[in-house]
């Protein structure tokens, strides 16, 4: 079995955007500016809002966040998002999700210029990814992407199976794997909980992308010999034999498929990383658009 390593990626990937830094800066232009919307004081929202922000520092990217209580309402935040939308002195924004549930998250999203949109939620960025266009693809996605592209995995005609369909990861992988291109070319379908007789479909994939947050949920008898699977999943499980008190567990029982399986991603350190080089890669090329 060959590990899809997504940290050392992401570490290759973030130094090639450093030497991009470096150079605007000896240029005389000011550094890529990512900033965050963080709305109440959820955990892992914070952990990841965290680690992204430590990446900016390692990239010489700036970073800016800006923290709301849980009871900002829905017109004070998009006013927020207005402000950031008019910065000139801002690349790019996320809005960490999810949001309150008082806040109408797809609202929220349409308010974001597409321009800033770092995230690639934003119809706009959407419609343009599944047209094949030029666009800011959900980083989860990109990241993989990028990871069978740097495993040179061979997709064309191969079936792949995704098992959750969120408009951040499920939806838009799909997509992207059967879009035409080197790493595309893929028949695709699309499982979701209202899925009838999964281990078929599981079985006869020869790529798998598990995002559904289940942990341990792809056994070892529910995947093909020799197939590929990514393991989206993230899930905190109570672990008092940890000093924090949980595990991270992905969707994929790695044990037991790992000894199955030609290419799989570890939980942590396969899509997790790859996910911020991504949305750091984003950040970037909206600087250089901006410059454009
Ligand atoms: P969502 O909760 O938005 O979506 C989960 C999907 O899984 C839904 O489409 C749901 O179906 C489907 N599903 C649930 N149960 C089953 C089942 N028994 N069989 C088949 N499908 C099922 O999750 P996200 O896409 O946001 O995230 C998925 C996982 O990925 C989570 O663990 C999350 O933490 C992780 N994640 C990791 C990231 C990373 O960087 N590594 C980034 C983003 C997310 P239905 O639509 O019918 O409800």
């Amino acid at each position: 079995m060959i590990l899809l390593d997504g940290k050392k990626i992401s570490e290759e990937i973030k130094n090639e955007i450093k030497t991009s830094v470096e150079n605007l800066v000896i240029n005389k232009k000011r550094p890529p500016h990512l900033a965050a919307i963080l709305v109440g004081d959820d955990g892992a929202s914070l952990t990841y809002i965290g680690n992204k922000i430590r990446s900016c520092d390692q990239v010489g990217f700036k970073s800016s966040l800006f923290r709301y209580d849980s009871n900002i309402s829905e017109i004070d935040l998009i006013k927020k998002i207005n402000d950031l939308n008019l910065d000139i002195e801002i690349d790019g924004f996320i809005v960490q999700l999810p949001l309150p549930k008082h806040i109408n998250e797809q609202k929220v999203l349409l308010s974001i210029n597409p321009d800033k949109d770092v995230d690639g939620f934003h119809p706009t960025n959407f419609g343009k990814m599944a047209l094949g266009l030029k666009s800011f693809v959900p980083a989860t996605p990109y990241g993989i992407m990028k990871l069978i592209e740097k495993y040179d995995i061979q997709t064309e005609g191969k079936s792949c199976l995704v098992v959750g369909r969120s408009n951040i990861v499920g939806r838009p992988m799909s997509i992207l794997m059967s879009l035409r291109g080197r790493y595309g070319n893929s028949t695709v379908t699309l499982a979701h909980s209202k899925s009838k007789n999964l281990t078929e479909l599981t079985l006869n994939a020869d790529i798998i992308v598990m995002a559904l947050g289940i942990p341990e949920f792809l056994k070892s008898d529910m995947v093909k010999k020799d197939s590929t699977i990514i393991d989206v999943g993230i899930t905190r499980v109570e672990d008092k034999s940890q000093k924090r008190g949980y595990a991270i567990k992905g969707d994929v029982d790695f044990e037991s498929v790992s000894k199955k399986v030609k290419f799989l991603t570890p939980v942590p350190g396969g899509v997790g990383p790859m996910t911020i080089a991504m949305l750091l890669q984003n950040t970037l090329d909206a600087r250089l658009l901006s410059l454009s």
